[in-house]
């Protein structure tokens, strides 16, 4: 089925073949404005034209997992630790809720000890009258199944790469195992949101369209598409940044792909460079997450490098006038 938007043209067809989503990864200048514009005209036709806002609070440090690009990993012993308890996240949530945001995403590293801290936070967040988004990484069926029934709605789980090997190689673990938590996610009844990070090592163009593929197949409910960034105490600290158009190209072809998916334009773009979030409105996406984690936590959860840019309500706001938008 070919886009039937006629701003859209026939961009792209409905699935993408891989010459298409080569071309459209890979394109510049006035081809790439076009994108763009068949990308906005896209989410406006579908009714996503508001900027969704979310509140994180980044609830743990700890992590299970190994992957080469984060600093979370439990090898940087130049981490200092924390876990928030249920009381702590509450008196956080409240201060999300007071400005009107009504999804609460509580993100951590893959940290099994949260796990009954969360089960319980969950209904007392509900009760506050907002949706809870997770990202917590890698459980059981039957851990995802309690976060739905204590009242999470949805959950993001990224693939980070669609190549099997070099997920291996960059985590540590197998991506049929992601992939598998991913399918319970859905099938306990919770919405997914996945994507991948743009800029790894060994990656090339065609894995890139291969992650786009992939994320046809998923039909996430919120697709992301990050630039990498190196992190200090990785071993990838030496690499140099994602490539930002590249990033922008892959945000607005989701859009053309998934018109009423959330898509966020995530703060990793701001790191990049200055404005780049709204870039990332202008490619297409209609998230922004805004960061609700006290400083004294916030500096230790160091992903994206110590000096990361944290995404506040001023900026957020600012972001959404400077694309033309609203607030959902
Ligand atoms: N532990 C959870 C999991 O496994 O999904 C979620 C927390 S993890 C910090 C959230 C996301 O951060 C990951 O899915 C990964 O895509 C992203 N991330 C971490 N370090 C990154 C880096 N250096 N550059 C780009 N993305 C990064």
């Amino acid at each position: 089925m070919m886009q039937t938007c006629p701003e859209m043209g026939a961009l792209v067809s409905h699935p993408a073949s891989k010459a298409e989503i080569l071309r459209l990864l890979t394109c510049a200048g006035e081809a790439q404005q076009a994108l763009f514009r068949a990308a906005r005209a896209a989410r406006l036709a579908a009714g996503a034209d508001a900027v969704k806002l979310r509140g994180v609070i980044e609830i743990s440090n700890y992590c299970q997992k190994h992957c080469d690009y984060c600093a979370l990993r439990p090898q940087n012993k130049e981490m200092v630790r924390y876990r928030m308890d249920v009381d702590t996240i509450l008196a956080i949530t409240e201060g999300i809720v007071a400005e009107g945001i009504t999804t609460v995403f509580l993100q951590s590293g893959q940290d099994p000890k949260s796990d009954d801290i969360v089960f319980e936070a969950i209904p007392r967040i509900r009760a506050l009258g907002v949706n809870i988004l997770l990202n917590l990484g890698e459980k059981s069926r039957e851990t995802y199944s309690r976060y739905f029934v204590a009242g999470a709605d949805s959950y993001i789980l990224k693939f980070e790469t669609s190549d099997p090997d070099l997920y291996q190689k960059i985590v540590g673990s197998p991506l049929a195992k992601r992939l598998e938590c991913a399918r319970w996610i859905r099938e306990v009844g919770m919405k997914l949101g996945t994507g991948n990070i743009i800029g790894l090592p060994g990656q090339t163009l065609d894995t890139l369209v291969e992650d786009i593929l992939l994320a046809q197949e998923m039909q996430p409910d919120f697709v992301s598409s990050s630039p990498f960034i190196p992190n200090e105490n990785t071993p990838l600290e030496s690499l140099g940044m994602g490539d930002l158009q590249l990033t922008l190209n892959s945000i607005a072809i989701c859009r053309l792909l998934f018109p009423n998916a959330l898509i966020p334009a995530v703060s990793a773009l701001e790191k990049i460079r200055k404005g780049g979030q709204l870039l990332g409105l202008k490619a297409g996406a209609n998230v922004l997450t805004i960061n609700f984690t006290p400083k004294d936590f916030r500096d230790k959860y160091a992903i994206y490098s110590k000096e990361r840019f944290v995404v506040s309500l001023d900026h957020a706001r600012a972001t959404i006038s400077g694309a033309g938008l609203q607030v959902r």
